[in-house]
């Protein structure tokens, strides 16, 4: 067993769909594709309103070298191209559509090809044309991470099964019921960065998947449950007890880091051409009907999404896209489902609870897997003293929530850290 990294936290992990096996949501009526979901440029849209689509055809061409194409994800008519409500953003272009009575899929999904015969470059193209971003959470568009420098000497993939966010299974499901697809991924990530070494690296509270993966002849990491495992710095130091250093990449340290989502979309995509239109999402609380875990069509509206689940149980006191550490609360249910979101929470019983006086204690320190003083840093960015937050290392910051999570004064630190950090790049623009 190999052993963690400092700081961190275990909340309670309440994963209560463990069991509940991926179910598929029929095509809904409407969807709201933005043309943002991916970290960078947004798309660049290709039709207008009163077009037909089918499902897998290209909507928005990735624009930019950080940038991600976009897709249909249902066969219809394009009723529109208007900002719209997004989970991460507040709002953004999207691109709506209305479903036809028929399923027609773009030819170009077929059945399976040939991978052997292909190259690294081509198989990156096809990743790239299939907007396959990273389905932990970021939404990096994978084709840019798959290209690292020439002088960067990468000898290490890791592929991160961990799910550290409390309550999210989606991707232990994944890993259960496609270890095969996961591993076969894996595998032409592995060949487009020519590296030696590939490791799964999964939580220990996941031994079924670890079983399964150790079966396939794969090197699997069993890694200690602690909050934030799955963060790629804390991954690699926990794997392989490299340091990515203050400001930099995994790259730096000659690593790859993809989630196990993605490495099951990328498969799909090169070897039966099928863009990135659906991911799984696990829908969980005490204010949704039935928890489940639901392949869900990119665009399709989190209400839409509820009903499938039995519908709310009572008036939702709070929604949150994500997990409950990282994930973002939302102030409509008619958001969409996007490539990052792994989450619908649903609370019903959630009470405000009043920010209190620091009282020093420093149970945030302790907690802060980035080693960071985030007492300093909120008291430096609460009196808009900007330059010292930033040079207590506030860019740092991975926005865990650990600190938040222990505070025992129910300081929202995250929120102090996340306008710390708009404002230096406020300034740096200036
Ligand atoms: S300061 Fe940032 S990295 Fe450290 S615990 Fe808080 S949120 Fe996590
Ligand atoms: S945990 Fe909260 S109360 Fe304790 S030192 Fe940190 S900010 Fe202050």
């Amino acid at each position: 067993m190999l052993s963690g990294f400092a700081g961190g936290v275990h909340p309670p992990e309440n994963k209560n769909t463990d069991e509940c096996a991926i179910e598929v949501m029929p095509m809904p009526k409407r969807v709201y594709i933005p043309f943002s979901q991916h970290t960078g440029k947004p798309a660049r849209p290709l039709v207008k309103k009163g077009d037909d689509v089918k499902i897998g055809m290209k909507i928005g061409e990735a624009d930019g070298f950080i940038s991600a194409a976009v897709h249909a994800s249902i066969s219809g008519k394009v009723v529109d191209i208007v900002d719209h409500a997004h989970p991460v953003i507040g709002s953004a272009l999207c691109c709506i559509i209305e479903a036809s009575d028929s399923e027609d899929w773009v030819k170009e999904v077929s059945a399976a090809r040939d991978l052997g015969s292909l190259t690294g470059k081509q198989l990156i193209d096809a990743v790239k044309e299939a907007g396959i971003v990273g389905l932990g959470g970021a939404a990096f568009p994978s084709h840019v991470k798959l290209s690292p420098p020439k002088e960067k000497h990468i000898d290490t993939l890791i592929i991160n099964g961990c799910e550290c966010e409390p309550v999210l299974t989606a991707d232990h499901r994944l890993m259960v019921e496609h270890a095969a697809t996961v591993i076969e991924g894996a595998r032409i990530f592995q060949k487009i960065l020519d590296v030696p070494n590939l490791i799964f690296g999964i939580e220990d509270n996941k031994k079924d998947a670890i079983g399964l993966f150790k079966q396939e002849e794969v090197r699997v990491a069993a890694l200690k449950t602690k909050y934030p495992q799955g963060a790629e710095k804390q991954l690699i130091k926990a794997i392989l007890k490299r340091e990515v250093p203050r400001g930099g990449l995994p790259m730096d340290v000659g690593c790859v880091v993809h989630n196990v989502g993605t490495c099951h979309a990328a498969l799909m995509a090169v070897k039966f051409g099928k863009p990135l239109i659906d991911r799984v999402v696990t829908v969980a609380g005490d204010g949704v009907k039935e928890n489940r875990n639901v392949l869900v069509r990119i665009g399709t509206p989190v209400n839409s999404v509820i009903d499938f689940c039995g519908g709310y149980t009572t008036q939702p006191e709070k929604v949150i896209l994500g997990g409950p550490m990282m994930g973002i609360a939302q102030y409509s249910d008619a958001v969409p489902v996007i490539k990052g979101t792994s989450g619908i929470l649903v609370w019903s019983g959630v009470r405000a609870v009043e920010e209190g006086p620091c009282v020093r204690c420093a149970a945030c320190v302790d907690a802060c897997p980035m080693g960071l003083m985030p007492t300093e840093i909120c008291s430096f960015v609460k009196n808009k003293n900007i330059d010292m937050a930033n040079a207590y290392g506030v860019l740092d910051c991975i926005e865990c929530g650990c600190c938040a999570y222990v505070c025992p004064a129910a300081i929202p630190l995250v929120h102090y850290f996340k306008y710390g950090k708009s404002e230096i790049w406020r300034k740096s623009k200036t």
